[in-house]
């Protein structure tokens, strides 16, 4: 069971990164879903529901999404989903259940880059950047690849693009983590193709610093790209082998790409 000797609830974001400064071995917490399952016994634990990081703004650009926002505030977010073309509600629908969804946060889900995660397989694939109360905006890349030490996680900000997007898995049993997943996410005229539950984290096949693929690509194009695929770093876990999962990799990223191609183009105004 995990304990906390003192709980704090902060009214604002500075507040929490104040407290969590000054007692390094603090404890966040965002839904406490993932928390919950610790075994072990923290002097402070910062709530970040006083906050007020609870809410979906939309501004012309972009969507800004509060770390406490629920997983299932935003697959339920119609604007959101318009926008983005589902994708977000693809890669979500199959963790565990609705009530659950009610609880686990997206800055939980974030904030903690966890290798199996669905969420930062999708919002990796999107133009997306995070808001570190203490570290200021940077983009998903970085964050995902080095995260951010004793900080506090505000916002999750995605870009509004004409976006053709979506999100595969594949699970060794309906609510299992996935056994490996992979999103497509095409915007500004060229696809980001990610990878992730390799075990470890998702990583971009394309997009960012790699090869772009360009939106008309050609089928010897988006060959090479599942030939990308398959010479990521894969590892063994008790859900498949790293061959395994160099097998399937090519197969769900021409899965995602191509059943992204399909879908009408997001209006930029959702
Ligand atoms: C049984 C189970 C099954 C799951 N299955 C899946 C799955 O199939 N696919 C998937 O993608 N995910 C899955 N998850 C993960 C889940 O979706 C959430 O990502 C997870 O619960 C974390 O979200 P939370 O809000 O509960 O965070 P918490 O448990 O509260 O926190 C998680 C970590 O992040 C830190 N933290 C939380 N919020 C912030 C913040 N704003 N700033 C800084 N640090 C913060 C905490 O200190 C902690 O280290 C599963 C989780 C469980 C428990």
């Amino acid at each position: 069971m995990l304990t906390f000797e003192k709980y704090v609830r902060p009214g604002s974001a500075a507040q929490a990164l104040e407290l969590l400064r000054e007692n390094r071995q603090a404890t966040v917490i965002g839904g406490m879903m993932w928390l919950r399952l610790a075994d072990r016994t923290s002097p402070l634990g910062i709530d970040l529901a006083g906050c007020g990081l609870d809410k979906v703004e939309e501004t012309e650009d972009a969507f800004r999404i509060g770390a406490m926002v629920t997983l299932g505030q935003l697959e339920n977010h119609e604007r959101f989903k318009a926008a983005t073309c589902g994708i977000f509600t693809e890669a979500v629908r199959d963790i565990v259940g609705t009530q659950f969804r009610n609880l686990a946060t997206v800055g939980g889900s974030l904030y903690a880059r966890m290798g199996f995660s669905d969420i930062v397989t999708a919002l990796l694939a999107l133009d997306t950047e995070v808001e570190l109360e203490g570290a200021g905006t940077m983009p998903i890349i970085p964050f995902v690849e080095r995260g951010a030490r004793n900080d506090i996680l505000t916002h999750v900000v995605v870009r509004k693009h004409r976006y053709q997007a979506a999100f595969e898995s594949v699970r060794n049993a309906a609510t299992d983590f996935s056994a490996l997943n992979a999103a497509a996410a095409c915007w500004q005229g060229s696809w980001h193709v990610t990878v992730g539950a390799r075990p470890k984290k998702a990583t971009l096949v394309t997009g960012g610093e790699r090869i772009p693929l360009r939106r008309d690509f050609s089928p010897a194009e988006l060959d090479a790209v599942c030939e990308l695929a398959e010479s990521l770093d894969f590892g063994d876990d008790l859900r498949g082998t790293a061959a395994w999962r160099r097998a399937v990799a090519p197969a769900l990223v021409r899965r995602a790409v191509e059943r992204a191609a399909k879908k009408p183009r997001a209006e930029k105004e959702a």
